[in-house]
């Protein structure tokens, strides 16, 4: 048996763990603003409606089964999932040099790319560090951590203009050991509601590519940032246009609404050379060989929703439509916010609420204040100072906002 102090107690998922207080509170004020999983205006979970027909058809087909997905997962939506990122016309797919592997959603692809590079990335005498945002989406840490690879962070949010520390973020870039792993939040960054405009996205690549880091893109909001999905994978086309070779994780949870169907995709994607296919198929069987010791096949139901959309033209136009409503929503939040906030005289400035885009604004609120909201207010938010967007609705950011109000004076 294990020794009686050989398992320590670990501490609560910090944002988990706010989830359930959140459940606990009983004010009928409460408002949520922890978790980054949409909400509508009544603050009630979205099932989109092209999900819900997706599912219809599903059902209604009596062909479904529940019968094991090869290992690498539904290919009618991994080959759909790549061309939303690449586009359908990316020389890349032309040229047979994407690997592409259904995951447990946006985490098992981070997860499996960090598995994946632990085994293989072994250039001679090079870092095998994994750069992160400072600040990052905080499983980060733990699931690059978990494979055994080294992690350190670059600048990434400038306090004072609550906007992107560009320059130190390339000074750190450039500073980093050769071949170091770059994780790159692909849009609408994760805490901060930060990205780098396409002319920065230049810069930090002429960067890396003088240093030959490798990118690894985490792209778990496709759609949220513009509301546009090109636009929004603008980054990781510019990356592949310059001729890097990367790696790309993918979520559906937040623009499918899939959250608990974990449905995502891995993508690695070989740069241009007489053998990039050949790479590829024999990356394909090494990340078959990691996903079966690890999962065996991935999850068959979200992954036939999305497919179900991304394979029919009237579906695909009305899931556009959906992301639309999704993102025009939050970023009407954004405006009521700033405009209450302005209002009320509130003291700094609220520009960043509008500046910053996706599902996150990273507020600049003190741990202080954000505790004073949850214990006065009833409001629950990460004690970074991050809030979800999606959180706010008609009804409750007049309280929100008067309530802020407060807190900072
Ligand atoms: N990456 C980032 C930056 C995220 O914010 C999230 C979710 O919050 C994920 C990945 C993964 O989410 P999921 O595993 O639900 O797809």
């Amino acid at each position: 048996s294990f020794p009686a102090d050989a398992v320590p107690q670990a501490p609560e998922d910090a944002l988990f763990g706010l989830m359930r207080a959140y459940r606990a509170d009983e004010s009928p004020d409460k408002v949520d603003l922890g978790i980054g999983a949409y909400r509508d205006d009544n603050a009630k979970p979205w099932v989109l409606p092209v999900v819900k027909k997706a599912d219809e058809i599903l059902r209604n087909d009596p062909e479904l089964n529940h019968e094991y997905l090869p290992i690498a997962g539904l290919a009618s939506f991994t080959s759909r999932a790549a061309e939303l990122l690449l586009s359908p016309s990316s020389p890349a797919l032309a040229e047979k040099r994407v690997a592409s592997v259904q995951t447990i959603s946006g985490t098992g692809a981070c997860h499996l790319g960090g598995l994946f590079l632990s085994k293989f990335y072994k250039v001679a005498g090079a870092s095998r560090t994994v750069y992160l945002s400072n600040p990052t989406w905080a499983n980060h840490n733990q699931i690059f951590t978990n494979v055994g690879l080294p992690i350190a962070q670059y600048p990434y949010f400038d306090k004072k203009t609550k906007g992107l520390d560009i320059e130190g973020m390339k000074r750190a870039l450039a500073d980093a050991p050769d071949h170091s792993i770059i994780l790159l939040h692909a849009c609408a960054h994760n805490p901060t509601g930060v990205d780098p405009t396409l002319a920065q996205w230049r810069e930090i690549a002429e960067v890396m590519a003088a240093k030959k880091h490798f990118p690894f893109f985490d792209c778990a909001y496709q759609g949220f940032a513009s509301g546009d999905l090109d636009r929004d994978a603008g980054a990781i086309r510019l990356f592949l246009e310059l001729g890097f070779e990367l790696v790309i994780a993918q979520s559906f949870a937040k623009n499918f609404g899939l959250y608990g169907e974990r449905a995502g995709c891995f993508h690695f994607v070989a740069s241009p050379s007489s053998n990039a296919a050949e790479i590829t198929t024999r990356v394909a069987s090494q990340l078959a060989i990691l996903q079966r010791s690890e999962i065996s096949n991935p999850p068959i139901y979200g992954a036939k929703i999305a497919s179900t959309v991304l394979n029919d033209k009237a579906l695909f136009a009305e899931w556009k439509e959906n992301l639309l409503t999704m993102s025009g929503r939050i970023i009407a939040m954004r405006k009521a916010l700033r405009a209450k906030l302005e209002e009320l005289g509130t003291p700094g400035t609220w520009n960043h609420i509008t500046d910053q885009i996706g599902m996150f604004s990273f507020t600049g609120l003190t741990e202080a204040q954000v505790l004073k909201l949850r214990s006065e207010f009833h409001i629950y938010m990460t004690k970074n100072g991050r809030i979800s967007m999606a959180g706010l609705n008609t009804k409750n950011v007049d309280y929100f906002a008067r309530a802020v109000d407060k807190v900072v004076r």
